[in-house]
């Protein structure tokens, strides 16, 4: 087989089970390995460390399938890794609440660059490694068997990609292809989903449990949403008893598909307004008017994907924060978020801090929030955590 050798000394980060092996890091390469291909990860002395998928393009050179020497990489291991991916959902997600879900959160589930969400019968597979392309066709056959599904879409139309040398990509794996949109379930609620031309996978499912959050803290709330995309908050707070809500997104279609959702699970619109704008600029016309609510939710894009372009993104997150504190009434609450990977919980914390020291209000965090359980993030690897959220109260 195929060998990679490490420059002396950077084995270390593989021995703590860090799955990725940097370009930097490599002495040698042994073959010729083709994009994907499982090669030997060894020290610089020639030690076995792991197996891993070879990726010649990118910066993360290999990515690692196992550290067990007697593993084979062949179907059956995905199969297994897959299996036990939906094991761990089995036992923690409410099925008869909950119908949408994240089933294989790529590294933190051992499984590096691929992501699979369910949504009801049907898969969404979005694949990011050289080395998951390698093993498409296998991994697709493991999901039929193990799942039964109505079909398994393929959303690879992501920017990243590029990265490991592969094209974007969008199309039916397998079975139908899925309606547009499909109902979903999400904690009782309704959703429309769009999962051939929505965002990300068509929904975003790590904020479900946040979601649920808000619906318990809105009862007889004003609520601002910002960032609104298909009305998640906003139907989850409407559920909660909220007296009004503002929801705010700079697609059309989004907001469209969100009063759908609205008259889904409310039957009327009663209690909503809309806009279709830039969020940067409505807070300030809002605020401009005198607006004010008791509760302001900001859950941005990511605004910096990796730490290069943190201090950029820090200048947009500070820039929503303060004016969603100047937009809250005395004794008002802030659910604001980040899922920037290249800015870390503390310094989203700082972030916040400094749009509440500018806006002059005193400010407590009651709750910290992330990601919910079908995202996990495996101990070795903390780059799997992105999703964070801070709820704080102003003073009065
Ligand atoms: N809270 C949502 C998810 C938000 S995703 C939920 O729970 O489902 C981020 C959203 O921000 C997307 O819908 C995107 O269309 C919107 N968006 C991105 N940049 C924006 C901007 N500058 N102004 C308004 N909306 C924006």
């Amino acid at each position: 087989m195929n060998r990679l050798t490490l420059k002396k000394g950077r084995e270390k980060a593989i021995l703590r089970r860090h799955p990725w092996i940097f370009s930097g890091a490599v002495k040698r390469i042994t073959g010729d390995p083709a994009p994907g291909e499982t090669v030997i990860i060894e020290d610089a002395k020639g030690q076995f460390l792991a197996y891993a998928a070879y990726s010649p393009t990118s910066q993360i050179r290999a990515r690692i399938w196992s550290w067990d020497e007697d593993q084979s990489i062949d179907p059956d291991f995905f199969l297994q890794r897959l299996k036990s991916a939906i094991n761990l959902r089995e036992k923690w997600i409410d099925k008869n609440q909950t119908s949408a879900y994240r089933l294989v959160h790529a590294e933190s589930d051992n499984l590096p660059g691929l992501i699979v969400d369910r949504y009801n019968d049907y898969l969404v597979v979005q694949i990011l490694s050289a080395g998951i392309e390698r093993w498409k066709a296998e991994i697709t056959q493991g999901l039929a068997s193990l799942l039964n599904p109505a079909g398994i879409y393929e959303r690879s139309d992501v920017a990243v990609r590029d990265l490991e040398g592969l094209p974007e990509r969008e199309g039916t794996l397998f079975g139908k292809s899925p309606n547009r949109p499909i109902l979903i379930s999400e904690n009782g609620l309704k959703f429309k989903v769009d999962l051939t031309k929505g965002q990300k996978t068509g929904f975003y499912l790590d904020q479900r449990d946040n979601r649920q959050f808000c619906r318990e803290i809105s009862q007889g709330k004003s609520v601002l949403n910002c960032f609104a995309y298909t009305g998640g908050f906003t139907a989850y707070a409407l559920a909660g008893g909220a007296e009004s809500v503002l929801s705010i997104d700079s697609s059309e279609e989004a907001i469209h598909l969100a009063k759908e959702n609205v008259l889904l699970n409310q039957g009327s619109l009663d209690k909503c307004d809309w806009i279709v704008g830039d969020v940067f600029e409505e807070l300030r016309t809002l605020r401009d008017g005198g607006c004010q609510f008791d509760m302001v939710i900001l859950d941005p894009p990511k605004f910096a994907p990796t730490a290069s372009q943190a201090k950029q993104a820090a200048r947009g997150y500070k820039d929503i924060n303060l004016y969603g504190f100047k937009l809250l009434k005395p004794g008002g609450t802030l659910m604001t978020f980040s899922c920037s990977g290249g800015i870390d919980e503390r310094f989203f914390q700082k972030i916040v801090a400094d749009a509440a020291l500018d806006t002059g209000v005193d400010a407590q965090i009651l709750y910290r929030l992330s990601q919910a359980p079908d995202h996990p993030t495996h101990l070795a690897f903390p780059e799997g955590t992105y999703l964070k959220g801070l709820v704080i109260r102003i003073g009065e």
